[in-house]
């Protein structure tokens, strides 16, 4: 809020660049010298005497007690995670959707307002609506990327700036730092949420953001494994938040955060593929002669290219296209794949395809949908790390017979 922006370099191996930190970061080898990080699947912790359980309970001395507060295998992902994106501390979660609800659970009370983008994902907004609204917590929805509307619908209520930056499917974009500069001049916290990008390619903190939330469930596990989140901050912050979820419940597994720590070792490689195949996809997509409109950051048609180039390092692997002829030749396009998966996940090494209008947006009216973009004709694919070839040749069956 009115703090000093965060030291980007706090974390103990300030020294060491992203690729190391996703290797190294996080994991003080036990007594047994292992070199890949250990599971510790167990509910609980002892000690070699009561006054030792005393002073644990009490956390005079710092250590475990129990999964549900601390575990060693999640401490080793939130430790990789908070260091790669700059943050004091991280708290994981069960799910990206709880790491949003301990985050306004922590910090908001009845009364408060929320100012979000209208492009969010569906539960997220969910969540606001159906499940905040009922504890009188109000979410006023704006553009994404009209810096003067966040503004406007910011009150003396509002507490909590929420953004997801680049948007999904239109690959919409908005100015973090300005966003950051509006919300702490109004006394709120910005988060935004990350896991289109990841740290690899956008870190928010380092542009003023207060909170970054996660879905390690794509991209940081990247291979479809496991479903967990994760919230990286300052630790005033963090503090609360891990309150929450000490004390409600949603804390992560110690195998999923084994998988997501492993995951991240290969993140910044995973994600410069990703953004390469992206980037080939869209360029032959924009020239092909079935295809109306391609919707990516990386794009120099893209009506934000010039920020995404300057706030991004890499443009993501999310990109949405448009056919003529509506639902019929979409789904049509959909159906001639034979590699591509059709599922509304994405952050995958494999390439997803979907109909936004009918499955991941498919809960908005037709006035919400005009609003947002989604028009019947759009498709969306996650741009996975088969040969580009592949998938080229996958969506030409379909294309090529619109023509
Ligand atoms: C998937 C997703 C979430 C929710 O994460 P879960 O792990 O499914 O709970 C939140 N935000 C974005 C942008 C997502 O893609």
């Amino acid at each position: 809020m009115t703090e000093a922006p965060m030291d980007p370099h706090s974390s103990p191996e300030h020294d060491w660049a992203l690729e190391t930190l996703a290797i190294r970061a996080g994991h003080d080898r036990t007594h047994e010298q292992e070199h890949a990080e250990p599971i510790f699947p167990t509910s609980s912790f002892v000690y070699g005497s009561a006054a030792e359980a005393a002073r644990k309970f009490s956390g005079e001395e710092p250590g475990n007690v129990y999964s549900r507060f601390t575990n060693p295998t999640v401490r080793t992902f939130e430790r990789r995670l908070a260091a790669l994106e700059g943050g004091e501390r991280c708290v994981a979660t069960s799910s990206g959707m709880s790491a949003i609800l301990a985050t306004v659970l922590a910090l908001l009370e009845a009364g408060d307002e929320i100012v979000a983008s209208r492009s969010l994902f569906g539960s997220t907004v969910s969540l606001f609506d159906k499940y905040l609204g009922k504890f009188g917590i109000t979410t006023r929805y704006v553009e994404l990327s009209d810096l003067a509307a966040w503004e406007a619908a910011i009150t003396p209520a509002t507490r909590l700036l929420f953004a997801e930056t680049p948007s999904n499917p239109l690959s919409e974009v908005v100015d973090i730092a300005a966003l950051a500069e509006i919300s702490h001049r109004h006394g709120a916290w910005l988060a935004i949420d990350n896991c289109f990008l990841t740290p690899s390619l956008q870190r928010p903190l380092a542009l003023g953001a207060d909170l970054v939330i996660h879905s390690a469930t794509k991209y940081l596990d990247g291979q479809g494994r496991a479903v967990g989140g994760a919230v990286v901050g300052r630790d005033k912050e963090l503090e609360e938040i891990f309150g929450v979820v000490r004390t409600c419940g949603p804390c992560l597994s110690p195998f999923n955060a084994w998988i997501f720590t492993k995951g991240l070792e290969t993140l910044t490689l995973r994600m410069r593929a990703h953004c390469d195949n992206a980037q080939r996809l869209s360029e032959w997509l924009e020239a092909h002669p079935a295809v109306s409109r391609v919707y990516y950051s990386g794009l120099p048609s893209h009506p934000q290219h010039a920020l995404a180039a300057r706030q991004q390092q890499g443009f993501g692997a999310v990109l949405g296209f448009e056919v003529e002829g509506g639902r019929e030749a979409a789904w049509s396009v959909i159906d001639a794949t034979r590699l591509l998966s059709i599922t509304g996940n994405l952050g995958d090494v494999k390439t997803t395809i979907t109909h936004p209008a009918t499955t991941t947006h498919g809960r908005l009216s037709d006035d919400q949908k005009a609003i947002a973009g989604i028009h019947e004709g759009l498709i969306r694919v996650a741009v996975g790390l088969e040969a580009i070839d592949d998938i080229r040749a996958d969506l030409a069956r379909g294309l090529d017979a619109l023509i």
